[in-house]
């Protein structure tokens, strides 16, 4: 299992985890990490290990007494009231993004004692990407007062649209997961918009209700192929660099894209002495160490440049 590392054992396989995962026996607070690349796309980092365990038949148990709309007001091992959402009772979790041979899939990590990595970081197999713990929804034959009561891996793969797959082959073998990293560069030359929200859907057309095709990240660095404005969004049309053209909103007035000025403007001193400010260059010169320079010549004044 060169995934997680070779010191861990299937505790319960996918078709005994009702086909949705895998779970592995380690050593509690041990490193976890993946063989290959990926990127961190989603993190829950905020419950501790024992003291917010919940006991899985006790769950079962009080599942009508303790749901609250999406949440549930358990009471863990060690006697703590924990509010748990829906989607987080497997604690302190990473989801992953990679590819393989393309195709987009998703890793998902829970019962973390600690997670080590933030959204947007592109990881390999040197990352830890958090510690083995027993937070969220874990069943144990150890005395809860063990502090490693339910310590166990709970890995999750699921493909581009999150449908369930059989983690087997990615946990085993020595199969190497690629993050193919967004590969637009700043080009001066074309309209070009930078990711400023931590993630934004791509839609297939330029509308909300359209289908989601993919995901465009922090950072990240896109040319505009074609601009669309409604009353609520701009939409950028862009080819995501994984094989899929599509649209990713900007709401009107909030924080979600800047649109790059790839112009460049300095300031200047005119003939006469004046200053002129922010005035676009098109013939600059840059130095390293100073910045930008205009140089401008007389008719039939020539420079060389070393
Ligand atoms: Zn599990």
């Amino acid at each position: 299992m060169k995934i997680l590392g070779s010191r861990r054992g299937i505790t319960q396989s996918f078709e005994n985890h009702q086909y949705e995962a895998e779970d592995y026996a380690g050593e509690h607070l041990s490193d976890v990490k993946i063989f290959g690349t990926a990127k961190v796309i989603s993190i829950v980092d905020k419950y501790k290990s024992h003291e917010h365990t919940i006991n899985y038949n006790d769950f079962l148990k009080n599942v009508n007494k303790w749901r609250d709309g999406n949440y549930y007001n358990c009471i863990s091992i060690t006697g703590n009231k924990v509010r748990y959402h829906h989607n987080e009772l497997g604690g302190n979790e990473v989801w992953l993004e990679t590819f393989f041979d393309n195709e987009k899939k998703h890793f998902r990590i829970t019962h973390l004692d600690a997670v080590l990595v933030k959204i947007g970081d592109i990881i390999d197999s040197n990352t830890i990407i958090g510690k083995q713990g027993n937070t969220g929804l874990v069943l144990s034959n150890k005395p809860v007062t063990d502090i490693t009561y339910g310590s166990h891996i709970h890995f999750e793969v699921r493909d581009e649209n999150y449908n369930f797959i059989n983690p087997r082959s990615y946990a085993v073998g020595d199969l190497i997961v690629n993050y193919i990293p967004q590969s637009n560069e700043i080009n001066n030359n074309q309209k070009q918009i930078k990711i400023i929200a931590d993630i934004i859907n791509i839609r297939e057309k330029y509308t909300v209700n359209s289908n989601n095709i993919g995901n465009v990240y922090k950072g990240e660095i896109y040319t505009v192929l074609d601009e669309i404005n409604d009353n609520k969004y701009t939409w950028y049309k862009i080819n995501t660099n994984r094989n899929s053209i599509g649209f990713v909103a900007s709401l009107k007035n909030g924080r979600w894209i800047e649109v790059l000025d790839n112009d460049r403007h300095i300031d200047i001193v005119d003939d006469n002495y004046n200053s002129i400010k922010n005035k676009k260059i098109e013939n600059i010169f840059e130095c390293k160490k100073d910045g930008l320079y205009a140089i401008r010549l007389k008719k039939g004044e020539s420079i060389y440049i070393s």
